[in-house]
């Protein structure tokens, strides 16, 4: 296979264990997990960093000669954010894992980029601290790709994003540079902010290559819920009541009846084949009286069932379905694949008509669209259901997901709350923020990136 770039450089940059050409690497590295095999691009190079000054050495030997870098850590992004779509280099973070520091006095901790969420509180708990907002993936992501993909989870309703942590930030520019944004200090006015301007830009502006993030204390009470409701209307409206009532619940999930009938095909479990709420709750005292709270409120949309779990046995048996569901809609039926991951999210008043929209759109053109998210900070992952081999389905369900996001959007809301932009969003982006908003955002790409070195071909439409 013919190289695109030529990469010899790197010899003169690392050692050589840090360096890969092997067709497996490349392989390894060339799609994410929301990439078709079809989509793949493999890298000419595969680098592993072991320290800043790697990240900074490889990225200034390659601006110098305009050779591409894709950073690329766990690779479960849903978007295509990681693939090294005009090859060059694939800048692999997962050896920087370390925790550097962990400051219990302050509630702060210093880490790496390539380590994953979970073991950052695997490392701050016997403190009884917590970062408490990982996405559902935070087992198997690492803290780089979240900053970078701006990720969030099912605690949002209640401790907001990942970068909502974040205090501070080193990473290295396209050129090589090293600049720390930010402050460890818990609030700062110094100057522009460049740890927000790089949080969300999916390494098209710089390689982050240390983070510090402030901690919660681990709460003294998590108690789990479960809600049962006659139909997604009952269901959503219940949903935009708690939050709005200011009920203090740490997970609000929905899950619609067609997404529990699946979820039972794949776990063989018994949940009821209708619409479902998931909850959570935490809370250092008193946690009885906000379930009991939710209750009241479930109460006044028709909730048919409320189970409450306070042991951690009852807890675990109540969630294993919502969150082992991400895996069943694949192997639910032969001949339908779901065809891309729906990721809206609107202000929560219009929830339920987001919902609503999903459903009759798909109905439109024949296609089921079962629906889940994080309800409670007004997320949808609605999942277009389609025969891959039916080019007219195929191009009806594309159809389905682009009138769900145009009304996303209409609404105030967003065509992507989580996943980020990367290959398939990139269509919305002026829609969402206007000609002039991605317009600002190029002449940002072209100040810091001037040689478009860095992941390029991702979040910007073409011009
Ligand atoms: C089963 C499953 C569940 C998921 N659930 C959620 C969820 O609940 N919430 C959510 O938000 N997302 C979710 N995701 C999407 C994904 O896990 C997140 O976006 C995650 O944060 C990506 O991290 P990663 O380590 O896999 O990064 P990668 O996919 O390897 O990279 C992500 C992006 O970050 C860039 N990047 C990586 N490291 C760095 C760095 N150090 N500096 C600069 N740029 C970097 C890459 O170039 C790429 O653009 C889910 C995915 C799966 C497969």
């Amino acid at each position: 296979m013919s190289l695109a770039h030529d990469t010899e450089f790197l010899e003169g940059v690392l050692d050589p264990d840090q360096i890969s050409r092997g067709t497996a690497d490349r392989r390894e590295r060339s799609t994410d997990w929301g990439t078709d095999e079809a989509d793949a691009v493999l890298p000419d190079a595969v680098v592993w960093p072991e320290s800043t000054a790697d990240v900074s050495a490889v990225m200034e030997a390659a601006n110098e000669r305009g050779v591409p870098v894709t950073p690329y850590a766990a690779g479960t992004s849903l978007e295509g954010n990681a693939v090294p779509v005009r090859k060059g280099i694939t800048l692999d973070l997962t050896r920087m894992d370390s925790v550097l520091e962990v400051r219990p006095e302050d509630r702060q901790v210093d880490v790496e980029p390539g380590i994953l969420g979970q073991e950052v509180n695997d490392a701050v708990e016997r403190h009884g601290l917590v970062l408490p907002s990982l996405p559902s993936s935070g087992r198997i992501s690492t803290i780089g790709g979240m900053l970078a993909n701006n990720a969030s989870g099912m605690k949002t309703v209640k401790y907001g994003v990942v970068a909502d942590w974040l205090l501070e930030i080193e990473a290295v520019l396209p050129n090589g540079e090293v600049i720390t944004a930010g402050s460890k200090g818990v609030k700062t006015s110094a100057g522009y902010n460049l740890r927000d301007l790089i949080v969300g830009s999916e390494g098209t502006l710089a390689v982050i290559t240390r983070a510090t993030f402030r901690l919660a204390g681990i709460p003294k009470q998590v108690w789990g819920g479960r809600a049962v409701f006659e139909d997604i209307e009952d269901a959503s409206a219940a949903v935009v009541d708690a939050v709005r009532s200011g009920v203090d619940v740490a997970k609000i999930e929905l899950v619609d009846a067609l997404s529990a009938e699946i979820t039972n095909d794949y776990l063989d479990t018994d949940l009821p084949d209708q619409p479902l709420v998931f909850l959570e709750f935490h809370a250092n005292h008193g946690i009885e009286n906000e379930v009991e709270f939710c209750r009241t409120v479930f109460e006044d949309h028709g909730v048919q069932r409320f189970e409450v779990a306070e042991s951690d046995a009852e807890m675990a048996e109540l969630w294993e379905a919502r969150r082992e569901m991400a895996d069943a809609f694949e192997p639910w039926r032969e001949d339908l694949s779901p065809l891309t991951p729906g990721d809206v999210t609107v202000p929560i008043s219009r929830y339920p008509d987001i919902v609503r929209h999903a459903k009759e759109v798909g109905a439109e053109y024949d296609i089921l669209v079962p629906c889940l998210g994080h309800a409670g900070d007004g997320n949808v992952h609605y999942i277009v259901m389609v025969d891959p081999d039916d080019p007219e389905m195929v191009a009806n369900g594309h159809e389905v997901s682009k009138r769900i996001v145009q009304r996303a959007i209409e609404m105030g809301g967003t065509a992507t709350g989580e996943h980020g932009v990367g290959l398939g969003k990139q269509e919305y982006l002026a829609a969402e923020h206007g000609e002039a908003a991605v317009e600002a955002m190029r002449s940002i790409k072209r100040a810091l990136d001037p040689n478009d070195v860095l992941n390029p071909g991702k979040v910007l439409p073409e011009e």
